[in-house]
């Protein structure tokens, strides 16, 4: 057997559902892509975790000679109901980054003390473009809402790369896109026209981004989410999975009768959207750290989108709750509790508005209520 050969079966052996290799040649497609966006991917160019240097893996790694790509399927078991329409399939999956203690870290874990057996040298923290190295590793085809496809699994899938220093096999590219002829399923569903055009996306106004990138601290971005978005993202405080439900070729997927997940059975009869807007500690630590720990580094974020949340459920029985959310010592909560208050509208959140700013000293909150009661 091969060195290739022995890599795919233990990859495939743990559990990755899909396999593939290319080189470690740069992708001078992906840096001219990002380039020819301009200031719509600065964030993207400017983060310190430098992505467009990953598209060089040789220029950090110089005996960089092959990257293994792999596929995970996230969608093995059912997604509870309550918590879909709330948190991205794959967060609550537990897969995206996950750290080597917990079950699908341990997968990725396992996979590298298996190249270093091998007597491989790994490219740690080369951070490649993952959806063309799948591609060009064979493992998945495009889409046009910019997700990657894999055969019989569809875009519910986790990439993976590794780089690394050995010669190997190398997969033919999959560049292609699959989708039907005239599909445009997921620009027709995308809630804020955030895919302008067959495979090409504006961050700033897709709901997964605003969810979570809209951090202070961050280049390029601060934590304000534009009112437009933000009525726009519904009921979704974790990722968007819009653009990939109404896709035809996840059709399969969606319509399968998956086993439950009896973790995330237990968490969903904890998680609701009020209890978010609290966040207790022990709310944060039984209900969101475990599906929603790799992104959002601050509970003021998570609770600014239970905030949006709320207000865009229109439902008065939380004017209560978002009265208490008022009188929160973080501005950033009382700004969006403001706006929510605003989205459900009539005399008894008119009330709470014209009572805080009569004590409120934030310029940004006093600006969210004088908003909302202009409006
Ligand atoms: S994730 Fe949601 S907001 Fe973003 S492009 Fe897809 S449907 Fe649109
Ligand atoms: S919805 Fe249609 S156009 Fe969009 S990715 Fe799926 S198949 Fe392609």
């Amino acid at each position: 057997m091969s060195l290739t050969t022995d890599i795919k079966d233990f990859a495939l052996d743990v559990g990755y559902n899909h396999v593939g290799i290319t080189s470690a040649e740069s992708f001078s497609d992906h840096i001219d892509a990002v380039q020819s966006r301009g200031a719509i991917y600065d964030f993207y160019v400017e983060d310190p975790r430098q992505f467009i240097k990953g598209a060089h893996p040789k220029k950090t790694m110089p005996s960089a000679k092959s990257i293994i790509s792999m596929a995970w399927d996230y969608s093995q078991k059912a997604f509870p109901d309550s918590l879909l329409g709330k948190i991205g399939r794959i967060y609550q999956a537990r897969c995206y980054n996950a750290p080597p203690h917990r079950i699908n870290g341990a997968r990725y874990q396992l996979i590298l003390d298996f190249l270093e057996k091998l007597g491989c040298e790994i490219g740690r923290g080369i951070i490649v473009p993952e959806r063309r190295t799948a591609a060009r590793a064979g493992v998945t085809t495009f889409g046009m809402n910019n997700f990657a496809y894999a055969k019989r699994t569809g875009s519910f899938i986790l990439l993976s790369s590794i780089v690394v220093d050995k010669e190997l096999e190398y997969d033919t590219p999959t560049y292609e896109i699959k989708c039907p002829k005239e599909c445009t399923a997921c620009m027709d569903a995308c809630p804020t026209g955030a895919i302008c055009e067959p495979l090409k996306l504006v961050p700033r106004r897709c709901i997964a981004f605003n969810a979570w990138w809209t951090q202070d601290g961050r280049p390029c971005v601060t934590s304000y989410i534009p009112p437009e978005i933000r009525e726009k993202m519904g009921t979704r405080v974790h990722g968007c999975d819009v653009c990939q439900e109404a896709c035809p070729r996840n059709s399969a997927k969606l319509k399968a009768n998956l086993p439950e997940d009896p973790f995330l059975v237990q968490l969903a009869e904890e998680f609701s959207l009020p209890k978010m807007l609290e966040m207790s500690d022990h709310f944060y630590e039984k209900s969101v750290r475990p599906i929603m720990y790799n992104y959002i580094n601050d509970k003021k974020y998570f609770r600014r989108n239970a905030a949006i949340a709320l207000g865009n459920t229109g439902d008065p029985d939380h004017i209560p709750l978002l009265n208490q959310a008022m009188e929160d010592p973080e501005e950033l909560v009382r700004g969006y509790a403001a706006w929510a208050l605003g989205r459900i509208g009539g005399s008894k959140a008119r009330a709470v508005l014209e009572s805080r700013l009569k004590r409120e000293d934030s310029k940004f909150v006093i600006a969210e209520i004088k908003t909302e009661l202009a409006s």
